[in-house]
């Protein structure tokens, strides 16, 4: 349930009726708007009287949400969230770009890439150290090494960096992380979702392979729930009957979940195309369509990449695709 107050209502009503609301044993989620404060009521609001609330001056009007996500719901929050990143904003109209190679390699790689992108305008580097890979005799990354040389990279450029968690166990090498991204397949794994809701550290929630958006936005909802408002979701692809991409781009869940949510939206064109080929053009596809960000895989030797190679921009192609991201960018806002 959401309550608008007017504009007019002064801070001492205002805790009163947050206080009456505890009190019925609802939480109360706060939201300054630029022009109202919204009240979004979780919990058990079925023995709240609408009409009685309606009738307080200091009310604008009560609404039930019907949707089963609430904390993630626009309706509890009418602006958009600008999420930091590292000290980076993302959301809100503040475009990022996260770029780097899907797994850190070598020293030379990770910091020769970082130097890269960050030259190009990309504002944060990711890598992954901990990766999550369909065989088990595939490259698993560097885990506790690879982190070590994410943290070099970001001393050497000054860039945030964005690094998957892929258990829990894990959490505490994971302590001066900037941004933790929880992998499309560990999208729905509730526990894990709980106890980073109990964090204050920002999440980027990667879409799972076959999950709908209303799925994605009770994932996101299991980390908000736990008190954690800092949530980036991410469109990656998902599977379809097409093999020829590696996913299908689904471009449409950029409006969609901000029409559902303040939450800002990254766009993954690597990972849903599988191709280095067609990254360019999704991503400017998603810059076009409202994208709050991007997140691009970068190699300084595709061939030889450990991991998604065939995906990766060279930093040249990745030089090239900033400056029509730029350009497409300005023509959208222009
Ligand atoms: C990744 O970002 O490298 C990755 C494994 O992505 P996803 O979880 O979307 O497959
Ligand atoms: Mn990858």
């Amino acid at each position: 349930m959401i309550t608008v107050l007017k504009s007019t209502a002064t801070p001492e009503q205002r805790e009163h009726l947050i206080r009456w609301l505890e009190s019925q044993n609802v939480q109360v989620h706060i939201s300054e708007g630029s022009e109202y404060t919204v009240l979004g009521l979780v919990g058990d609001t079925g023995h709240i009287d609408i009409e009685l609330l309606e009738s307080l001056d200091m009310v604008d009007s009560v609404k039930r949400v019907s949707e089963p996500f609430k904390k993630v719901n626009r309706k509890f929050h009418p602006d958009d969230s600008v999420i930091s990143a590292g000290g980076v904003p993302i959301g809100g109209g503040h475009f990022q770009v996260i770029a780097g190679p899907c797994s850190v390699e070598t020293r030379e790689q990770i910091i020769g890439v970082a130097e890269a992108v960050k030259a190009s305008g990309a504002t944060l580097l990711r890598g992954g150290a901990f990766k999550p890979r369909t065989s088990p005799y595939a490259f698993q990354g560097l885990h506790a090494e690879g982190l070590e040389l994410l943290r070099e990279a970001r001393a050497q450029t000054g860039l945030p960096i964005v690094t998957e968690l892929m258990n829990m166990r894990d959490f505490d090498l994971f302590a001066d992380v900037d941004v933790i991204q929880v992998g499309a397949r560990n999208m729905q794994n509730f526990d894990m979702l709980r106890e980073l809701g109990r964090t204050d550290k920002t999440i980027l929630l990667k879409r799972g392979l076959a999950n709908t958006l209303q799925e994605l936005l009770m994932s996101a909802e299991y980390i908000m729930a736990g008190g954690n408002e800092n949530v980036i979701l991410c469109e990656r692809g998902i599977r379809t009957f097409e093999t020829y991409t590696r996913n299908t781009l689904d471009l449409s869940a950029v409006p969609v979940l901000h029409e559902l949510s303040h939450l800002p939206v990254v766009v993954d064109p690597s990972h849903a195309t599988g191709h280095a080929s067609l990254v360019p053009s999704m991503a400017v596809a998603a810059a076009a369509c409202g994208a709050d960000g991007l997140m691009i895989e970068v190699h300084n030797d595709p061939i030889h990449a450990l991991c998604d190679g065939a995906q990766s921009l060279t930093p040249a192609q990745f030089d090239a695709l900033m400056g029509q991201v730029r350009r497409v960018r300005e023509a959208v806002l222009s």
